[in-house]
C-alpha cells in the first residue's frame, strides 16, 4: 500500500509499505479515504519529538471504511464509515471511564503521561498512523465512531481532532458570557478555538498570528478581531492596551513549542527580549491574561518542557488548564453542531492534494505557502 514515511528532520517521502495486519481480537483495519497535516504533525517532521523513529508513517487525522475487524469487535463491522479519534484509549481504565479519553493509562506502556496517539513516535505508542492507504485501528470498540451517512468527509475528516481540540481549548478556559478572549494562533486550532469561544459566550474574541493570510481568514468571521504580531513592539503591551489596561480574561494558546530559531526570526529587530525556541505565545498569554484569568493550553509542548513564568502565574492568580483533546467524549455533541450548522470545520480546507504528493504537502504546510490553513491528502482509490 501507499503510505507516508518518514526518513529524518524535514524528509518525508510517499513509498510502498505492506499491509497493516489484525495483531489484536479487538484491532480493525480501515481503508483510508481522507487524512490530513496537522501542526502536531510539524513537530515531528522538524524532529522535535523523542523517538520519531525513521520508516515511521506519521498521520492522526483521518477516517475510513472499516475493511477488516478482529474477532472481539462488536462495535463496528466491516463496510462501516468511521471517525478514528487521533487519541487510541482502552475506553475502560480509571481515566478513560472518566472522560480523559487522550490520558488512557493502557494505551501507552512508555513512561509518559500521554496515552498513545496514531503516527506519533514511540513517545506515543509507537503506532502507525493513517497518512496511508489503510491503518490499523487498536481497540476498535472504543474509538471508531460511525459517520452519518449525509456527512460529508471533508466535515468528518475535522471532527478527528481539529474541530475537537478547538473546543475543548475554549471550554477548558472555562468563558463566562461577554468575556474578552485572545487566541495566539491563527492555524486551524486557533481558528476554530476563537470559532468556540464565540459559541460559549465570548463578547470579544481576538486572535494574533504573524501570517495576515491567516488573520484575514479569522476576520471573515466578524466578530474576531485579527491582529500580526510581527507589527507590534510589544504584543502584551499591545493585548493591555486595548482591554483597557486590564488584561484578557482568557488565553488561549494555540501554537505550541516552535521550531527552534524561528522565535528568534520572527522579534529580530524588535524590543522583545526572548530566546530562540522559547515558548514564545505562552509567555505572551501569561502575561496578557488579566489578575485571576484563565489560560487555556491546547499547543503542544515536549513532555519535559519547562517553560512556564511560574512566578508570574503564582503573583497573578491565574488558572492553567492544558490538555490533549479527549477526542471521544466530544464527538456526541461536535457531531450534532457540524449536522446542525454551528460548526463548519470544513470551511478550513484550502488544499486536497493525492497522498503521492505528501513531501510537497508537508513543505507547503510548514513554510505556510500557498495561503494554506487545512490541507487534506487524499488515497488513491
Ligand atoms: P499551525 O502550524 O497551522 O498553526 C500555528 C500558528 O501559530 C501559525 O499560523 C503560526 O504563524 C502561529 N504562530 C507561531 N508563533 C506564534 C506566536 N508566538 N504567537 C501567535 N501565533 C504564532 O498548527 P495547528 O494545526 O493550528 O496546531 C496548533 C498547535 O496545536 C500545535 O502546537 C499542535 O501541535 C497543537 N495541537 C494540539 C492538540 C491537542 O490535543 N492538544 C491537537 C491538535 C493540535
Ligand atoms: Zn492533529
Amino acid at each position: 500500500m501507499l503510505a507516508m514515511e518518514y526518513r529524518g528532520p524535514r524528509r518525508v517521502r510517499a513509498v510502498q509499505k505492506p499491509m497493516p495486519e489484525i495483531k489484536h481480537p479487538q484491532d480493525a483495519i480501515v481503508r483510508v479515504l481522507r487524512t490530513c497535516i496537522c501542526g502536531s504533525d510539524l513537530h515531528l517532521y522538524n524532529g522535535n519529538v523523542p523517538d520519531t523513529r525513521v520508516g515511521s508513517t506519521f498521520g492522526h487525522e483521518f477516517v475510513g471504511e472499516i475493511v477488516e475487524v478482529g474477532k472481539e469487535v462488536t462495535k463496528v463491522k466491516v463496510g462501516d464509515r468511521v471517525i478514528v479519534p487521533f487519541n487510541i484509549a482502552c475506553g475502560e481504565c480509571h481515566f478513560c471511564r472518566q472522560g480523559m479519553f487522550g490520558n488512557c493509562h493502557e494505551s501507552n506502556t512508555e513512561a509518559t503521561a500521554v496515552g498513545a496517539i496514531f503516527g506519533y513516535s514511540h513517545t506515543a505508542g509507537g503506532f502507525d498512523g493513517g497518512q496511508a492507504e489503510y491503518a490499523r485501528v487498536p481497540y476498535a470498540n472504543v474509538g471508531p465512531t460511525i459517520i452519518p451517512p449525509d456527512m460529508d468527509l471533508d466535515d468528518a475528516v475535522l471532527l478527528t481532532d481539529v474541530t475537537p481540540t478547538g473546543y475543548q481549548a475554549a471550554e477548558m478556559a472555562g468563558i463566562q458570557t461577554g468575556d474578552t478572549v485572545v487566541v495566539f494562533g491563527a492555524g486551524p486550532i486557533g481558528i476554530m478555538a476563537a470559532r468556540c469561544a464565540w459559541l460559549f459566550g465570548a463578547g470579544r474574541v481576538i486572535i494574533i498570528d504573524k501570517e495576515d493570510y491567516r488573520l484575514e481568514f479569522a476576520r471573515g468571521y466578524s466578530y474576531c478581531e485579527a491582529y500580526n504580531y510581527r507589527e507590534m513592539d510589544d504584543p502584551v503591551v499591545f493585548i493591555k492596551k486595548i482591554t483597557d489596561w486590564m488584561g484578557a480574561d482568557v488565553c488561549i494558546d494555540a501554537v505550541g513549542a516552535e521550531a527552534q530559531g524561528n522565535a528568534l526570526q520572527t522579534i529580530t529587530g524588535r524590543k522583545l527580549l526572548l530566546q530562540a525556541g522559547s515558548a514564545t505565545a505562552l509567555h505572551w498569554a501569561i502575561n496578557s491574561v488579566k489578575k485571576g484569568g484563565v489560560v487555556s493550553i491546547v499547543g503542544v509542548y515536549g513532555p519535559t518542557d519547562n517553560l512556564v513564568p511560574i512566578g508570574n502565574v503564582l503573583n497573578k492568580g491565574l488558572t492553567v488548564r492544558a490538555n490533549q483533546a479527549s477526542v471521544k467524549r466530544l464527538l456526541p455533541r461536535l457531531i450534532d453542531h457540524v449536522q446542525n450548522g454551528i460548526l463548519n470545520p470544513k470551511g478550513l480546507i484550502t488544499h486536497r492534494i493525492p497522498l503521492e504528493e505528501v513531501a510537497d504537502g508537508y513543505r507547503m504546510f510548514s513554510a505556510k505557502l500557498d495561503e494554506c490553513i487545512k490541507t487534506v491528502l487524499i488515497p488513491p482509490t
